[in-house]
């Protein structure tokens, strides 16, 4: 699958793509349906109870293990093998909890009357047209998925070993190990449960930065790991750390097959990319060859509010065609180009100061 197909337009650089090895051989045309039409944690897998398909249905609710504190308590053991031995037992015992709470929840949310969810219910969801007003939703919402969701593996793995895993191979295949043994336990989960849990790389809007004020007030300032105002988006390399495109990628495509309740891989790139197709088509190339599931390219571009002008000049603070001040930054805070980074929270400011450019 070469760039040129992903992007029939290459202006449109928030297009995302996902796609499952089946649809290209079964129907290599759907493909295309599949291009820039969802957000990265609905790009939903698994599915028990029905086609795999990302189309009709999506989570319906997740929870994010905090696994940089389940790291931090296991910091007191006297090894690394200690530590990560006590940290698998804690991780084992919050996924069993999360479970058992998403299941709760589920109860619950079957009990929804059709009627509630008017667009929903009525055209959107797979089997919503089989449904009364009046009937409960729960004949068809079990097509969903239950996400575990994580948030901070690249701490977590410097407060076990003194590394992360853009840094260190020994860290990366500890980073597997972890988010393997989530997946695993999802899987037994949906055996157990009758629901499809599975694992979700959370992208953690608000969760970056509320953990972290959670964690330094409760352990202090613990360097690398709560010495910063936000944790690491999911299975990241964290955004301070300078490497290539290509090994940013090989780093954190693995997770993509093991996070299956969504994910997003992007990286940063200088300059004007509206003018850089060919920059953009090896980032979607070398993600595909990884067989990474959704990925965006993250870019700066100033429009002057008054006049129109475009560039991408870093830092721009007035328009050089008529010196208006009034610029509007597009730029990605999560999965979103966004032209206004007023709305964010300071984990997520304080992240988008600290990212470097990849080469
Ligand atoms: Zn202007």
């Amino acid at each position: 699958m070469s760039a040129r197909r992903f992007f029939p337009n290459f202006l449109n650089l928030d297009a995302t793509f996902n796609y499952h090895e089946e649809w290209r051989a079964d129907d290599p045309e759907r493909f295309n349906y599949e291009v820039a039409t969802m957000g990265c944690r609905t790009r939903v897998f698994e599915n028990r109870f029905g086609a795999k398909t990302s189309i009709g249905r999506g989570n319906l609710s997740f929870t994010t293990i905090n696994i940089v504190a389940l790291a931090i308590e296991s910091m007191s053991e006297p090894t690394v093998e200690k530590r990560i031995e006590v940290f698998m037992l804690r991780l084992n015992d919050m996924c069993e909890l999360v479970a058992k709470q998403l299941d709760q929840r589920y109860e619950f949310q079957k009990t929804a009357l059709a009627k509630q969810f008017p667009l929903l219910m009525s055209c959107l969801w797979t089997g919503a047209n089989k449904l009364n007003p009046n009937d409960r939703v729960d004949s068809v919402i079990n097509q969903g998925t239950l996400g575990i969701g994580f948030i901070g593996l690249a701490e977590a793995l410097i407060a076990l070993t003194g590394k992360h895993h853009g840094e260190s191979d020994e860290s990366q295949k500890l980073g597997l190990k972890i988010i393997g043994f989530m997946k695993k336990k999802a899987d037994e989960f949906s055996d157990r449960y009758h629901h499809n849990y599975s694992v979700l790389a959370t992208p953690a809007e608000g969760l970056a930065g509320r953990f972290t004020r959670i964690d330094k007030k409760r352990y202090g300032i613990i360097p690398g790991v709560t010495d910063k105002d936000y944790y690491t988006n999911s299975n990241h390399v964290p955004v301070y750390y300078k490497c290539s495109i290509r090994h940013k990628a090989e780093v954190e495509a693995p997770y993509h097959d093991l996070t299956r309740g969504g994910h997003i891989f992007y990286v940063e790139i200088d300059g004007d990319a509206t003018h850089n197709p060919e920059t953009i088509m090896k980032v979607v190339d070398l993600m595909d060859e990884l067989n990474m599931g959704y990925g965006s390219v993250n870019h700066n571009r100033n429009r002057c509010m008054d006049c129109g002008h475009e560039d991408a000049v870093e830092g721009e603070e007035c328009c050089p065609s008529c010196g208006s001040t009034h610029i509007d930054r597009l730029q990605r805070i999560t999965g979103y180009l966004v032209g206004t980074t007023e709305r964010w929270n300071s984990g997520k400011l304080a992240e988008l100061k600290d990212r470097v450019r990849h080469t």
